[in-house]
């Protein structure tokens, strides 16, 4: 058997950890963050996870922008999503993402 790649199973911790931190800023109820992080993001391209994302979609009623739990998805429980403080490490990550992103953009225009 392969063993993982730890160096990368540890920055996918790590990323988890903020995640976590963001979701409660984002006023994620705690069983869908758990929900998240123990489940959805190690489900891979499987059967069960293209069924949640179909359910997701189905009863939708605003704009979900997480994953709800199956048990939230179950009664639509959904929240509002509540503004990250400044200090959030994740929308830092993010940010510094989109920043990259559109300087590459901005690179591969010009090259054609
Ligand atoms: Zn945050
Ligand atoms: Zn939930």
């Amino acid at each position: 058997m392969k063993t993982p790649d730890q160096s990368l199973l540890k920055q996918d911790l790590l990323r988890i950890r903020e995640d976590i931190v963001c979701g409660f800023h984002s006023g994620f109820p705690p069983c869908c963050i758990k929900f998240f992080v123990t489940k959805w993001l190690w489900m891979g391209n499987t059967k069960a996870r293209k069924d949640h994302w179909k359910k997701i979609r189905r009863v939708r009623c605003f704009d979900v922008e997480y994953i709800p739990c199956p048990e939230c998805l179950k009664n639509k429980t959904f929240v509002k999503l509540k503004k990250c403080p400044k200090t959030c490490a994740k929308l830092k990550r993010v940010k510094a993402w989109i920043k990259k992103e559109k300087k590459n953009a901005a690179k591969s225009k010009r090259i054609k």
